[in-house]
Protein backbone atom coordinates (compact mmCIF):
# COMPACT_ATOMS: atom_id res chain seq x y z
CA UNK A 1 0.00 0.00 0.00
CA UNK A 2 1.12 3.42 -0.93
CA UNK A 3 0.58 6.37 0.90
CA UNK A 4 0.00 8.02 -1.77
CA UNK A 5 -2.65 5.53 -3.10
CA UNK A 6 -5.59 8.05 -2.83
CA UNK A 7 -3.78 10.37 -5.69
CA UNK A 8 -5.97 10.64 -8.38
CA UNK A 9 -4.62 10.67 -12.10
CA UNK A 10 -4.27 14.85 -13.41
CA UNK A 11 -5.29 15.46 -16.81
CA UNK A 12 -2.75 16.20 -19.35
CA UNK A 13 -2.03 19.89 -19.76
CA UNK A 14 -4.13 21.09 -22.61
CA UNK A 15 -1.42 22.65 -24.72
CA UNK A 16 1.88 19.75 -24.04
CA UNK A 17 -0.68 17.48 -23.88
CA UNK A 18 -1.31 17.59 -27.38
CA UNK A 19 2.56 16.78 -27.93
CA UNK A 20 1.78 13.90 -26.10
CA UNK A 21 -1.03 12.57 -27.83
CA UNK A 22 1.06 13.41 -31.15
CA UNK A 23 3.82 11.54 -29.85
CA UNK A 24 1.75 8.37 -29.32
CA UNK A 25 0.29 8.53 -33.70
CA UNK A 26 2.59 6.39 -35.33
CA UNK A 27 1.29 7.56 -38.77
CA UNK A 28 3.85 9.55 -41.67
CA UNK A 29 1.43 12.17 -41.94
CA UNK A 30 0.96 13.36 -38.67
CA UNK A 31 1.44 16.99 -38.12
CA UNK A 32 1.79 18.71 -34.94
CA UNK A 33 0.13 22.33 -34.71
CA UNK A 34 0.04 22.49 -30.94
CA UNK A 35 2.70 23.86 -29.33
CA UNK A 36 4.06 27.49 -30.49
CA UNK A 37 7.42 26.04 -31.15
CA UNK A 38 8.99 27.18 -34.72
CA UNK A 39 9.84 24.57 -36.88
CA UNK A 40 12.12 25.18 -40.55
CA UNK A 41 10.50 24.54 -43.98
CA UNK A 42 12.15 20.59 -43.14
CA UNK A 43 9.58 20.48 -40.15
CA UNK A 44 13.14 20.36 -37.45
CA UNK A 45 13.35 22.08 -34.39
CA UNK A 46 15.87 25.58 -35.19
CA UNK A 47 19.17 26.52 -33.33
CA UNK A 48 19.50 29.69 -34.36
CA UNK A 49 22.96 30.30 -36.14
CA UNK A 50 23.76 33.29 -34.17
CA UNK A 51 23.46 31.31 -30.80
CA UNK A 52 26.01 28.20 -31.76
CA UNK A 53 28.12 31.41 -32.23
CA UNK A 54 27.17 33.06 -28.77
CA UNK A 55 27.44 29.61 -27.62
CA UNK A 56 31.03 28.71 -29.20
CA UNK A 57 32.26 32.25 -27.86
CA UNK A 58 31.66 30.69 -24.57
CA UNK A 59 32.74 27.52 -24.40
CA UNK A 60 36.19 28.94 -25.67
CA UNK A 61 36.35 31.41 -22.92
CA UNK A 62 38.17 29.50 -20.17
CA UNK A 63 37.95 32.76 -17.51
CA UNK A 64 33.91 31.36 -17.39
CA UNK A 65 33.08 29.52 -13.77
CA UNK A 66 30.22 27.98 -13.17
CA UNK A 67 29.45 29.60 -9.76
CA UNK A 68 26.04 30.80 -8.73
CA UNK A 69 24.21 33.90 -10.26
CA UNK A 70 23.50 36.58 -7.78
CA UNK A 71 19.75 36.22 -6.73
CA UNK A 72 18.56 38.58 -9.57
CA UNK A 73 20.56 36.79 -12.24
CA UNK A 74 23.00 38.46 -14.73
CA UNK A 75 23.51 41.70 -14.08
CA UNK A 76 24.54 42.68 -18.16
CA UNK A 77 21.75 40.35 -19.16
CA UNK A 78 18.91 42.52 -17.08
CA UNK A 79 20.47 45.70 -18.43
CA UNK A 80 20.60 44.58 -21.93
CA UNK A 81 16.63 43.15 -21.13
CA UNK A 82 15.25 46.27 -20.66
CA UNK A 83 16.77 48.29 -23.20
CA UNK A 84 15.51 45.69 -25.82
CA UNK A 85 11.73 46.26 -24.64
CA UNK A 86 11.88 49.41 -23.62
CA UNK A 87 14.16 51.45 -26.40
CA UNK A 88 18.02 51.96 -26.01
CA UNK A 89 16.92 55.99 -25.40
CA UNK A 90 14.03 54.99 -22.51
CA UNK A 91 13.99 58.04 -20.12
CA UNK A 92 12.91 55.43 -17.27
CA UNK A 93 16.04 53.46 -17.80
CA UNK A 94 17.98 56.86 -18.54
CA UNK A 95 16.22 57.90 -14.62
CA UNK A 96 17.43 54.90 -13.22
CA UNK A 97 13.53 53.54 -12.75
CA UNK A 98 13.64 50.46 -13.67
CA UNK A 99 14.13 46.87 -11.85
CA UNK A 100 15.16 44.33 -13.99
CA UNK A 101 15.44 40.55 -12.81
CA UNK A 102 16.65 37.88 -14.99
CA UNK A 103 13.62 34.49 -14.49
CA UNK A 104 12.87 31.49 -15.58
CA UNK A 105 11.30 32.34 -19.04
CA UNK A 106 8.09 34.52 -20.14
CA UNK A 107 6.53 31.49 -17.36
CA UNK A 108 8.73 32.46 -14.48
CA UNK A 109 9.02 36.21 -15.39
CA UNK A 110 4.96 36.47 -14.91
CA UNK A 111 4.87 34.37 -11.79
CA UNK A 112 7.91 36.40 -10.14
CA UNK A 113 5.55 39.49 -10.92
CA UNK A 114 2.47 37.88 -9.68
CA UNK A 115 3.99 36.85 -6.52
CA UNK A 116 5.81 40.60 -6.33
CA UNK A 117 2.04 42.06 -6.67
CA UNK A 118 0.10 39.39 -4.42
CA UNK A 119 2.29 40.37 -1.16
CA UNK A 120 2.90 44.26 -2.21
CA UNK A 121 0.48 45.61 -4.34
CA UNK A 122 -3.07 46.87 -3.00
CA UNK A 123 -5.15 45.67 -5.78
CA UNK A 124 -5.51 41.91 -5.76
CA UNK A 125 -7.52 41.47 -8.96
CA UNK A 126 -6.21 40.62 -12.46
CA UNK A 127 -7.80 41.40 -15.06
CA UNK A 128 -7.05 38.84 -18.56
CA UNK A 129 -8.17 38.80 -21.73
CA UNK A 130 -10.71 36.26 -22.92
CA UNK A 131 -9.28 34.45 -24.36
CA UNK A 132 -6.17 34.10 -23.24
CA UNK A 133 -2.91 31.80 -23.17
CA UNK A 134 -4.39 28.67 -20.71
CA UNK A 135 -1.74 28.99 -18.11
CA UNK A 136 -2.16 32.71 -16.86
CA UNK A 137 -4.71 32.19 -15.14
CA UNK A 138 -3.19 29.42 -13.17
CA UNK A 139 0.18 31.55 -13.06
CA UNK A 140 -2.13 34.33 -11.32
CA UNK A 141 -4.56 32.65 -9.50
CA UNK A 142 -1.63 30.20 -7.67
CA UNK A 143 0.47 33.59 -6.97
CA UNK A 144 -2.86 34.83 -4.97
CA UNK A 145 -4.24 37.00 -7.02
CA UNK A 146 -7.94 37.15 -8.12
CA UNK A 147 -8.47 36.20 -11.58
CA UNK A 148 -10.97 38.58 -13.88
CA UNK A 149 -11.38 38.89 -17.46
CA UNK A 150 -12.22 41.43 -19.95
CA UNK A 151 -14.08 40.66 -23.10
CA UNK A 152 -11.26 40.53 -26.30
CA UNK A 153 -11.96 38.54 -29.05
CA UNK A 154 -15.02 38.91 -31.03
CA UNK A 155 -15.82 35.24 -32.92
CA UNK A 156 -18.28 37.12 -35.69
CA UNK A 157 -15.35 39.05 -36.79
CA UNK A 158 -12.67 37.04 -36.09
CA UNK A 159 -11.32 40.02 -35.09
CA UNK A 160 -10.92 42.61 -31.70
CA UNK A 161 -13.99 43.00 -29.73
CA UNK A 162 -12.73 47.04 -28.88
CA UNK A 163 -16.02 48.00 -27.44
CA UNK A 164 -16.20 44.92 -25.04
CA UNK A 165 -13.00 45.66 -23.98
CA UNK A 166 -13.35 49.34 -23.56
CA UNK A 167 -16.15 48.59 -21.41
CA UNK A 168 -15.06 46.03 -19.38
CA UNK A 169 -12.04 47.94 -17.92
CA UNK A 170 -14.14 51.02 -17.56
CA UNK A 171 -15.55 49.27 -15.32
CA UNK A 172 -12.75 47.57 -13.63
CA UNK A 173 -12.13 48.65 -9.39
CA UNK A 174 -9.68 51.59 -9.51
CA UNK A 175 -5.74 50.15 -9.34
CA UNK A 176 -6.80 46.82 -10.59
CA UNK A 177 -3.81 44.90 -12.58
CA UNK A 178 -4.53 44.35 -16.21
CA UNK A 179 -2.84 41.42 -18.39
CA UNK A 180 -1.75 43.20 -21.64
CA UNK A 181 -0.11 40.48 -24.71
CA UNK A 182 2.37 43.05 -26.00
CA UNK A 183 2.12 41.87 -29.68
CA UNK A 184 0.70 38.57 -31.34
CA UNK A 185 -2.02 37.68 -28.54
CA UNK A 186 -1.88 34.47 -28.33
CA UNK A 187 -4.23 32.87 -29.17
CA UNK A 188 -6.28 35.07 -31.34
CA UNK A 189 -3.26 36.68 -33.31
CA UNK A 190 -5.65 39.93 -33.05
CA UNK A 191 -4.02 43.12 -31.82
CA UNK A 192 -4.99 46.80 -31.17
CA UNK A 193 -3.89 48.98 -33.67
CA UNK A 194 -1.28 51.78 -32.40
CA UNK A 195 -4.89 54.01 -32.16
CA UNK A 196 -6.58 51.32 -30.15
CA UNK A 197 -3.61 51.03 -27.48
CA UNK A 198 -3.62 54.75 -27.16
CA UNK A 199 -7.23 54.38 -26.27
CA UNK A 200 -6.58 51.41 -23.99
CA UNK A 201 -3.83 53.75 -22.31
CA UNK A 202 -5.49 56.75 -21.66
CA UNK A 203 -8.35 55.07 -19.81
CA UNK A 204 -6.11 52.41 -17.83
CA UNK A 205 -4.23 55.58 -16.52
CA UNK A 206 -7.41 57.58 -16.30
CA UNK A 207 -8.49 54.48 -13.88
CA UNK A 208 -5.14 53.99 -12.45
CA UNK A 209 -5.29 50.46 -13.56
CA UNK A 210 -2.01 48.72 -13.33
CA UNK A 211 -0.59 47.25 -17.10
CA UNK A 212 1.52 43.90 -16.95
CA UNK A 213 2.53 42.96 -20.58
CA UNK A 214 3.80 39.68 -21.26
CA UNK A 215 5.85 40.03 -24.23
CA UNK A 216 6.79 36.55 -25.28
CA UNK A 217 7.37 37.51 -28.91
CA UNK A 218 9.08 40.80 -29.23
CA UNK A 219 10.07 40.21 -33.27
CA UNK A 220 8.34 37.63 -34.17
CA UNK A 221 5.18 39.00 -34.99
CA UNK A 222 6.50 41.68 -37.53
CA UNK A 223 9.97 40.75 -37.79
CA UNK A 224 10.88 44.09 -36.40
CA UNK A 225 11.65 44.12 -32.63
CA UNK A 226 11.35 47.99 -32.22
CA UNK A 227 7.12 47.54 -33.83
CA UNK A 228 6.59 44.75 -31.62
CA UNK A 229 7.44 46.73 -28.47
CA UNK A 230 5.47 50.14 -29.58
CA UNK A 231 2.40 49.29 -26.82
CA UNK A 232 4.67 48.57 -24.07
CA UNK A 233 6.88 51.32 -24.85
CA UNK A 234 3.74 53.93 -25.35
CA UNK A 235 2.85 53.48 -21.61
CA UNK A 236 6.19 53.80 -20.49
CA UNK A 237 7.16 56.50 -21.82
CA UNK A 238 3.87 58.42 -20.49
CA UNK A 239 5.98 57.95 -16.73
CA UNK A 240 3.01 55.80 -14.65
CA UNK A 241 4.19 52.32 -14.03
CA UNK A 242 4.18 49.19 -15.15
CA UNK A 243 5.29 45.48 -14.85
CA UNK A 244 6.80 43.72 -18.28
CA UNK A 245 7.26 39.74 -18.45
CA UNK A 246 9.80 38.91 -21.41
CA UNK A 247 10.69 35.82 -23.02
CA UNK A 248 13.29 34.65 -24.88
CA UNK A 249 12.18 31.38 -26.16
CA UNK A 250 10.54 32.37 -29.14
CA UNK A 251 12.69 35.29 -30.85
CA UNK A 252 15.92 32.98 -29.96
CA UNK A 253 14.44 29.70 -30.12
CA UNK A 254 16.19 28.87 -26.46
CA UNK A 255 12.82 27.45 -25.14
CA UNK A 256 14.55 24.78 -23.41
CA UNK A 257 17.30 27.22 -21.50
CA UNK A 258 14.09 29.26 -19.85
CA UNK A 259 15.88 32.86 -20.29
CA UNK A 260 13.57 35.66 -19.58
CA UNK A 261 13.15 38.32 -17.27
CA UNK A 262 11.10 40.72 -15.27
CA UNK A 263 10.90 44.37 -15.15
CA UNK A 264 9.49 46.60 -13.31
CA UNK A 265 8.89 50.79 -14.35
CA UNK A 266 8.79 52.66 -11.10
CA UNK A 267 8.16 56.45 -10.34
CA UNK A 268 11.58 57.14 -8.92
CA UNK A 269 14.82 55.38 -8.76
CA UNK A 270 14.47 54.95 -4.95
CA UNK A 271 11.10 53.07 -5.16
CA UNK A 272 12.61 51.03 -8.29
CA UNK A 273 15.34 49.85 -5.51
CA UNK A 274 13.01 49.11 -2.58
CA UNK A 275 10.97 46.92 -5.42
CA UNK A 276 13.82 45.12 -6.26
CA UNK A 277 14.97 44.30 -2.79
CA UNK A 278 11.37 42.70 -2.61
CA UNK A 279 11.59 40.69 -5.92
CA UNK A 280 14.77 38.93 -4.35
CA UNK A 281 12.76 37.92 -0.98
CA UNK A 282 10.18 36.51 -3.75
CA UNK A 283 12.88 34.37 -5.68
CA UNK A 284 15.17 33.29 -3.37
CA UNK A 285 12.94 30.57 -1.40
CA UNK A 286 11.87 29.75 -5.22
CA UNK A 287 14.88 28.71 -7.36
CA UNK A 288 17.36 30.60 -5.29
CA UNK A 289 18.83 32.04 -8.46
CA UNK A 290 18.58 31.36 -12.22
CA UNK A 291 20.60 29.49 -14.40
CA UNK A 292 23.75 30.85 -15.70
CA UNK A 293 23.79 29.56 -19.48
CA UNK A 294 20.73 30.55 -21.91
CA UNK A 295 21.20 34.27 -20.05
CA UNK A 296 24.79 34.15 -20.72
CA UNK A 297 24.25 33.56 -24.61
CA UNK A 298 21.19 36.73 -24.71
CA UNK A 299 23.77 38.67 -23.14
CA UNK A 300 26.63 38.09 -25.43
CA UNK A 301 24.35 38.39 -28.70
CA UNK A 302 22.87 41.42 -27.43
CA UNK A 303 26.17 43.41 -26.10
CA UNK A 304 27.70 42.78 -29.96
CA UNK A 305 26.79 44.80 -32.43
CA UNK A 306 27.18 42.32 -35.70
CA UNK A 307 26.09 39.22 -33.27
CA UNK A 308 22.56 41.63 -32.90
CA UNK A 309 22.49 42.44 -36.45
CA UNK A 310 22.92 38.51 -37.43
CA UNK A 311 19.98 37.82 -34.80
CA UNK A 312 17.39 40.52 -36.34
CA UNK A 313 18.19 39.22 -39.62
CA UNK A 314 17.68 35.67 -38.70
CA UNK A 315 14.67 36.57 -36.27
CA UNK A 316 13.41 38.58 -39.20
CA UNK A 317 13.43 35.21 -41.73
CA UNK A 318 11.41 32.77 -39.00
CA UNK A 319 9.26 36.12 -39.08
CA UNK A 320 8.71 36.15 -42.93
CA UNK A 321 8.29 32.30 -43.13
CA UNK A 322 5.61 32.13 -40.66
CA UNK A 323 3.94 35.05 -42.55
CA UNK A 324 4.01 33.36 -45.93
CA UNK A 325 2.93 29.97 -44.59
CA UNK A 326 -0.61 32.43 -43.40
CA UNK A 327 -0.28 33.16 -47.68
CA UNK A 328 0.14 29.28 -48.26
CA UNK A 329 -3.01 28.13 -46.13
CA UNK A 330 -5.40 31.04 -47.36
CA UNK A 331 -4.38 30.13 -50.70
CA UNK A 332 -4.76 26.22 -50.29
CA UNK A 333 -7.99 26.82 -48.78
CA UNK A 334 -9.35 29.33 -52.00
CA UNK A 335 -8.26 26.87 -54.59
CA UNK A 336 -9.96 24.23 -52.79
CA UNK A 337 -13.34 26.36 -52.81
CA UNK A 338 -13.28 25.74 -49.10
CA UNK A 339 -16.86 27.60 -47.69
CA UNK A 340 -16.11 30.72 -45.89
CA UNK A 341 -14.30 33.61 -45.08
CA UNK A 342 -10.54 32.49 -44.21
CA UNK A 343 -9.35 36.21 -44.59
CA UNK A 344 -8.35 36.19 -41.21
CA UNK A 345 -5.62 33.57 -41.77
CA UNK A 346 -3.59 36.41 -43.40
CA UNK A 347 -5.15 39.22 -40.79
CA UNK A 348 -4.19 37.61 -37.74
CA UNK A 349 -0.47 38.44 -36.12
CA UNK A 350 2.44 36.24 -34.78
CA UNK A 351 2.48 32.66 -34.26
CA UNK A 352 -1.06 31.19 -34.23
CA UNK A 353 -3.97 31.57 -36.53
CA UNK A 354 -7.21 31.24 -34.43
CA UNK A 355 -9.33 29.35 -36.75
CA UNK A 356 -12.49 29.17 -35.87
CA UNK A 357 -12.30 25.53 -36.13
CA UNK A 358 -14.86 24.24 -33.42
CA UNK A 359 -13.73 21.46 -31.09
CA UNK A 360 -15.42 18.51 -32.72
CA UNK A 361 -13.82 19.93 -36.18
CA UNK A 362 -10.82 19.56 -34.25
CA UNK A 363 -11.60 15.92 -33.47
CA UNK A 364 -13.01 14.83 -36.92
CA UNK A 365 -8.75 16.28 -38.10
CA UNK A 366 -7.25 14.22 -35.76
CA UNK A 367 -8.80 11.32 -36.01
CA UNK A 368 -8.89 11.42 -39.78
CA UNK A 369 -5.89 12.97 -40.88
CA UNK A 370 -3.63 13.02 -37.78
CA UNK A 371 -3.16 16.48 -37.24
CA UNK A 372 -3.03 17.75 -33.41
CA UNK A 373 -4.14 21.34 -32.78
CA UNK A 374 -5.82 22.77 -29.06
CA UNK A 375 -9.19 22.46 -28.85
CA UNK A 376 -9.64 25.86 -29.15
CA UNK A 377 -9.24 25.46 -32.90
CA UNK A 378 -5.73 27.38 -32.87
CA UNK A 379 -2.87 26.30 -34.74
CA UNK A 380 0.86 26.82 -34.97
CA UNK A 381 1.80 28.55 -38.11
CA UNK A 382 5.27 27.97 -37.00
CA UNK A 383 5.14 24.33 -37.10
CA UNK A 384 3.75 24.28 -41.07
CA UNK A 385 5.70 24.48 -43.95
CA UNK A 386 5.05 24.35 -48.31
CA UNK A 387 5.15 20.23 -47.91
CA UNK A 388 1.98 20.12 -45.23
CA UNK A 389 0.42 23.11 -46.07
CA UNK A 390 -2.27 20.67 -48.67
CA UNK A 391 -2.22 18.04 -46.07
CA UNK A 392 -4.15 20.63 -43.45
CA UNK A 393 -5.74 22.70 -46.10
CA UNK A 394 -7.53 19.00 -47.22
CA UNK A 395 -8.35 18.70 -43.81
CA UNK A 396 -10.44 21.69 -42.76
CA UNK A 397 -11.76 21.42 -46.23
CA UNK A 398 -13.32 18.17 -44.86
CA UNK A 399 -13.49 19.09 -41.40
CA UNK A 400 -16.19 22.15 -42.76
CA UNK A 401 -18.24 20.48 -45.71
N1 LIG B 1 3.07 34.12 -22.53
C1 LIG B 1 2.53 33.76 -23.68
C2 LIG B 1 1.42 34.56 -24.24
C3 LIG B 1 3.00 32.63 -24.33
O1 LIG B 1 2.44 32.27 -25.49
C4 LIG B 1 4.07 31.91 -23.79
C5 LIG B 1 4.61 30.69 -24.45
N2 LIG B 1 3.73 29.84 -25.06
C6 LIG B 1 4.60 32.35 -22.56
C7 LIG B 1 4.08 33.47 -21.98
C8 LIG B 1 5.72 31.72 -21.82
O2 LIG B 1 6.57 30.91 -22.43
P1 LIG B 1 7.98 30.57 -21.80
O3 LIG B 1 7.79 30.35 -20.33
O4 LIG B 1 8.39 29.33 -22.51
O5 LIG B 1 8.85 31.73 -22.08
Amino acid sequence: NSVFDHVVRAPEDPILGVTVAYNKDPSPVKLNLGVGAYRTEEGKPLVLNVVRRAEQMLVNDRSRVKEYLPIVGLSDFNKLSAKLILGADSPAIQENRVTTVQCLSGTGSLRVGAEFLARHYHQHTIYIPQPTWGNHPKVFGLAGLSVKTYRYYDPATRGLNFQGLLEDLGSAPSGAIVLLHACAHNPTGVDPTPHQWEQIRQLMRSKALLPFFDSAYQGFASGNLDTDAQSVRMFAKDGGECLVAQSYAKNMGLYGERVGALSIVCRTADVASRVESQLKLVIRPMYSNPPIHGASIVATILKDRSLFQEWTIELKAMADRIISMRQQLFDALRSRGTPGDWSHIIKQIGMFTFTGLNSKQVVFMTKEYHIYMTSDGRISMAGLSSRTVPHLADAIHAAVT
